[in-house]
């Protein structure tokens, strides 16, 4: 199954080839005004973080389970995503996605 939701942090413990399994994610970026200045907050070092010891949820992300405090998107809707289709980068676990408005 897929997801809008597409993920090129593969050093994140949650990305599995591409797809997110952090179930909801938290992309911050208050007043950001370029991609560089947001980022999954969600995101966990794989090399730091023991996925055998993880007890949260682990199913597929997609764009309806973000929470985003990057109010000055164009996709922003009162801290939802309303965007058909997200990118987070590799860079930073920044959203490609974002569109200032
Ligand atoms: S960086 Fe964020 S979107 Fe990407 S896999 Fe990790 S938690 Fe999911
Ligand atoms: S597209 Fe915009 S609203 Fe959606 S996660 Fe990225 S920065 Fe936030």
């Amino acid at each position: 199954m897929g997801s809008n939701l597409h993920c090129s942090a593969t050093n994140c413990a949650f990305n599995q080839t591409g797809g997110c399994y952090a179930s909801q994610i938290k992309v911050e970026g208050f007043d950001a005004v370029i991609t560089p200045e947001t980022y999954c907050d969600t995101f966990k070092d794989k090399d730091n973080f023991n996925m055998t010891n993880y007890h949260g949820d682990t199913s597929l992300t997609s764009t309806q389970n973000i929470s985003c405090s990057a109010n000055k998107c164009t996709y922003n809707s009162y801290g939802a995503c309303n965007a058909s289709h997200v990118d987070i980068n590799f860079e930073n676990s920044s959203c490609e996605t974002f569109v200032a408005r």
